[in-house]
C-alpha cells in the first residue's frame, strides 16, 4: 500500500498528560488514526518513550518533538509502497538506536499502529481480521474468516501502587470472570464491580470509592488480604461465587531496593525472594488466584525462576492452560520484546507474557513476541497502559491474536472504549 500522507497532532492521555496521535492516508483514500497510550510503571528495559523534558511545558511531558520527527521523516516514506513489516523496518532503520530513542518508540508506533488501521480498511476487513491474517500470514484477500475466541478479561478493579495514592504496594487486583460467554463476563464483571462499591462505602466511607488511573477503587487500604476479601465478598453478593478467578499484578519492581534486596510487600514487610515466594503461595492458598505478573523485580532472574519452580500450586486447574499451574506473567521483566523473552526461556523466569505494544514501539516487532511466546504455549495477556486513550486498537489485537485481555475496570472513558469494542466485534 502506498501511503499518501501522515499527520501527528499532540493530543491528551487519561492522566491529562500529553500524548501524540498520528493519522495515516493511503493511496485509495483509506485513513487510520492511532492515539498512543503510556504507562506510570514503566520498566527500565522497555523502548524509549520520547517526550520534550522542557519543564515549563506539560511539566516536561510534551510530544512535540514526536510531531516534528513525523513531520521530518515522512517525505522518506510518502509515495512509497508499504507492507506492515517493511514499514517498521524502515521505521526501526530511520531512528537507527537500539530502544528507538531518536524518533521515539511512541513515535514509531504511532504511525505502526495507525498504517494498520488504514490497511485494514484499504482491504475491507474488520480490525481484527486484518489482524489475524498479517499474525498468521494469511493473504488479505482471504475472505473467509476463522471463528472467533472471546479473549479473557482480566478486569482491574482495585488499585494500588502507582496507580493510586492508598498504600497498597501490589499495583491491581483483578477479577478473571469465566462464565464462557463475553457478553455474561462483562455483565459479571460490571455487577462485581458496583457491589465491590457498595461494600467499599458500607465497610469503609464513601470518600473510599474513589477510583484510581485504571478505573479500580482506590481505597485506603495496606494490605492485600483487605484488598482480597473485599473482592471475595464482592464476588459472593453479586453471585458469582466459583465463577470467577483472581489475578495480581504486583509491579514488584515499584517496591523493590536493590541495595538490601528486598521487597517491602507491605508496608513494613520487608521479604526478599524466597519469603516472598512464600507470601504469594499463602495468598493462592486463600484466594482463588491463577495469575500473579511481576512477581519480582524486572531484573531479578534468580528471584522469578525461584518463583516459577518452588511458587504457588494451585488446588484446581486453571481454564487458560487447564493446568494446575500458575501463570507467572512478565511484564517489566519482558518488555514484549523478543531478546527479553528469549532470556526468560532459557532462565525459566515466566510462563506468560504481559504484550504492551507500546513497550517495544512496532506492531511487527509486537507480532514476533506474540509468536515467540505461543511457541512455548505461553499465555499472552494483551494490555493496556494506565495513561490510555479512548483509542481501542488493542480489543481487536486481543481478538485477532487469540489472546486474553488486561483492559481496567468497566469504569472511566478510555477503558469503557475496550469493553465496549468487544461487545461490537462479538454482538
Ligand atoms: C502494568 O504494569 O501492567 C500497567 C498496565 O501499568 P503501566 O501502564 O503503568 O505500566
Ligand atoms: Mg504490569
Amino acid at each position: 500500500m502506498k501511503i499518501l500522507d501522515i499527520t501527528a497532532l499532540q493530543i491528551l492521555d487519561s492522566r491529562g498528560n500529553p500524548t501524540l496521535q498520528v493519522e495515516i492516508l493511503l493511496e485509495d483514500g483509506s485513513k487510520g488514526n492511532f492515539q498512543v497510550p503510556s504507562g506510570a510503571s514503566t520498566g527500565i528495559h522497555e523502548a524509549h518513550e520520547l517526550r520534550d523534558g522542557n519543564k515549563n511545558l506539560f511539566g516536561g511531558k510534551s510530544v512535540y518533538n514526536c510531531v516534528e520527527n513525523i513531520n521530518n521523516i515522512k517525505d522518506r516514506l510518502i509515495g512509497l509502497n508499504f507492507t506492515q513489516q517493511t514499514l517498521d523496518e524502515n521505521l526501526i532503520e530511520l531512528d537507527g538506536s537500539e530502544n528507538k530513542s531518536i524518533l521515539g518508540a511512541n513515535t514509531i508506533l504511532g504511525i505502526s499502529v495507525a498504517f494498520a488501521k488504514a490497511s485494514a480498511k484499504f482491504y475491507n476487513l474488520e480490525l481484527h481480521e486484518y489482524l489475524y491474517r498479517l499474525i498468521n500470514d494469511i493473504s488479505f484477500l482471504n475472505k473467509s474468516n476463522n471463528e472467533l475466541v472471546a479473549p479473557q478479561l482480566f478486569a482491574n478493579i482495585i488499585n494500588g501502587g502507582l496507580h493510586s495514592g492508598n498504600k497498597l504496594n501490589i499495583q491491581e487486583f483483578m477479577i478473571l470472570p469465566n462464565l464462557g460467554d463475553l457478553e455474561l463476563n462483562i455483565k459479571a464483571t460490571c455487577e462485581i464491580y458496583q457491589t465491590l462499591k457498595l461494600l467499599i462505602e458500607t465497610n469503609y466511607d464513601k470518600s473510599q470509592t474513589a477510583v484510581g488511573d485504571e478505573g479500580g477503587f482506590a481505597p485506603n487500604l495496606s494490605k492485600a488480604t483487605q484488598a482480597l476479601d473485599l473482592i471475595v465478598e464482592a464476588i459472593k453478593k453479586a453471585n458469582y461465587e466459583g465463577q470467577i478467578f483472581l489475578a495480581l499484578d504486583a509491579a514488584a519492581s515499584d517496591f523493590y531496593n536493590k541495595e538490601t534486596k528486598l521487597y517491602e510487600i507491605e508496608e513494613g514487610l520487608n521479604l526478599d525472594y524466597k519469603d516472598l515466594t512464600k507470601y504469594y503461595s499463602d495468598l493462592c492458598d486463600s484466594y482463588p488466584l491463577i495469575s500473579i505478573e511481576d512477581a519480582m523485580d524486572e531484573d531479578d532472574f534468580e528471584g522469578f525462576a525461584y518463583f516459577l519452580k518452588y511458587g504457588p500450586k494451585l488446588k484446581f486447574k486453571n481454564h487458560l492452560t487447564n493446568k494446575k499451574n500458575l501463570l507467572s506473567v512478565g511484564d517489566d521483566l519482558l518488555v514484549t520484546n523478543t531478546k527479553r523473552i528469549k532470556q526468560a526461556i532459557e532462565l525459566k523466569t515466566c510462563n506468560s507474557l504481559l504484550l504492551k505494544i507500546n513497550q517495544i514501539g512496532s506492531l511487527t516487532e509486537s507480532i514476533d513476541a506474540y509468536k515467540l511466546a505461543k511457541s512455548k504455549n505461553w499465555e499472552v495477556i494483551v494490555s493496556h497502559r494506565s495513561g490510555e486513550t479512548t483509542d481501542d486498537f488493542i480489543a481487536d489485537l486481543a481478538v485477532a491474536m487469540e489472546s486474553s485481555i488486561k483492559l481496567g475496570a468497566p469504569a472511566r472513558g478510555e477503558r469503557i472504549a475496550k469493553y465496549n469494542r468487544l461487545l461490537n466485534i462479538f454482538n
